[in-house]
């Protein structure tokens, strides 16, 4: 068994050459996009203090309580990788002092999360969340923007979803709906779940997000947290609908959609792919106004959500696939050692001017050469021969037309970059 050593973990996989053009594309895209809105990036640490986690996620949740990959360093300090980045951010919003000035830090990150789950298809233990933060504005605009560009980021790329929204209260307002919520449940603790009854006990809220079949019925007869919420909240609530409305956005109410945890109040809002089965949610997101101060901050307002990559990356629509494969512009084909020398100082000199070139190391003929620059979807392929390097006039052959012609090394650039323009108009 030996062999174990040189695989992937279970729920840990390589992503290849062929596929990681997809990842690169959204990358790019998502850094485009949330620029658009004035996120800069963050990048934290991928391991940190156990602690962080066990407050800022909660130590009744499936993550902390099962799913944290925790470990002692040299030091005897116990670390962990990282489950998600909203805990690690707010670390360092409040490490470096960026609420000083009192203004509005906007934030995002890429990047791996990691979580021991049950094995499942659509669920890995290393996985990637792109997510954004806005922190310093209770504003319900600010809410409706997260929301935005979640949705706007997702369309962009062609991918349908919905957005199923909610709004949980806030510490003056919840204490009396679950306390109704107790009570109702009460009536119905034998017939839901063991997780059900541990919860009702535990941490009330989160019996809503109960998904055993048996239990949907009962959990369907409870009665909803916004028929609860206090004025601010309500408040809140409306203006952040109307300003989706006027942004265009739909959603469907979710009353049942809830965050377990006291420092997450008021929205809370999941988007689902109209595409996915049994593992359909793409980003998950809610506004924390608590989290700062448990960690030791000052209070602070604050929004967010986290979108994973690994779903979204399936999702994206064939027809596109040709705009995230890497492609060479030009392929440099050549016969002979002499022209082997002018192949590689052409394809540095065009390298330098920003083109990407394609230079086989391996001597073969023509015709075992033309056949990898189709394999390679190259656009072109310049051919030098003895006597093309003799008369330093070069053979280009353009393959999506088929058409050959003569060209001197000034012409060829002149003729790539007009070949570029073509392409992009
Ligand atoms: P969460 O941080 O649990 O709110 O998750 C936010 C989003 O990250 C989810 O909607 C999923 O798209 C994605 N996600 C969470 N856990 C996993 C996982 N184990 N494997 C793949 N994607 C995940």
């Amino acid at each position: 068994m030996e062999d174990l050593y040189l695989k992937t973990l279970p729920g840990t996989r390589d992503l290849l050459p062929g596929e990681i053009g997809r990842w690169q594309a959204v990358e790019e895209h998502a850094r485009r996009i949330f620029s658009n809105y004035a996120f800069l990036e963050i990048r934290t640490p991928i391991i940190e203090a156990t602690e962080l986690f066990a407050r800022g996620i909660g130590g009744e949740t499936d993550i902390v309580g099962k799913e944290m990959y925790t470990f002692r360093d040299q030091s005897g300090r116990s670390v962990t990788l990282r489950p998600e980045a909203t805990a690690s951010v707010v670390r360092a919003y409040i490490q470096n002092t960026m609420y000083r000035g009192g203004g509005i830090t906007k934030l995002y990150y890429i990047g791996p999360m990691f979580r021991h789950e049950k094995k499942q298809k659509g669920r890995w233990r290393q996985f990637y969340q792109i997510g954004a933060e806005i922190l310093g504005s209770d504003h319900p605009a600010a809410d409706a923007e997260i929301i935005e560009i979640a949705l706007h980021f997702l369309q962009s790329l062609g991918v349908e979803s919905k957005l199923l929204l909610n709004s949980v209260g806030c510490p003056s307002c919840r204490p009396k709906y679950i306390e109704k919520l107790r009570s109702e449940l009460q009536k119905h603790l034998p017939k839901l779940c063991a997780d059900c009854n541990r919860r009702a006990a535990t941490n009330t809220l989160r019996v809503l997000d109960c998904k055993v079949e048996n239990c949907q019925p009962y959990i369907n007869e409870l009665p909803c947290i916004t028929d609860y919420l206090c004025v601010e909240c309500s408040d809140h609530f409306s203006r952040l609908k109307t300003y989706l409305e006027a942004a265009g956005i739909g959603y469907e109410p979710a009353p049942r959609l809830v965050r377990g945890l006291d420092y997450y109040v008021r929205t809370a809002f999941e988007i689902v792919s109209t595409e996915l089965g049994a593992q359909n949610a793409l980003a998950g997101g809610g506004r924390y106004d608590g989290l700062s101060e448990l960690l030791g901050g000052p209070p602070v307002h604050a929004i967010g959500f986290a979108l994973g990559l690994d779903r979204l990356v399936t999702l994206l629509p064939e027809e596109r696939s040709a705009q995230w494969q890497w492609r060479p512009e030009l392929f440099i084909a050549y016969m002979g050692e002499p022209a082997f020398n002018k192949a590689l100082e052409i394809a540095r000199e065009l390298r330098r001017l920003n083109y990407a070139c394609y230079l086989d190391f391996l001597p073969g003929s023509l015709k075992s050469q033309l056949r990898l620059a189709n394999k390679l979807g190259a656009k072109h392929v310049l051919i030098i021969g003895d006597q093309e390097l003799y008369r330093q006039r070069y053979a280009l052959k353009s393959l999506q037309d088929s058409r050959q012609w003569e060209l001197s090394f000034p012409e060829l650039v002149q003729y790539l970059q007009s070949a570029r323009k073509g392409s992009q108009t």
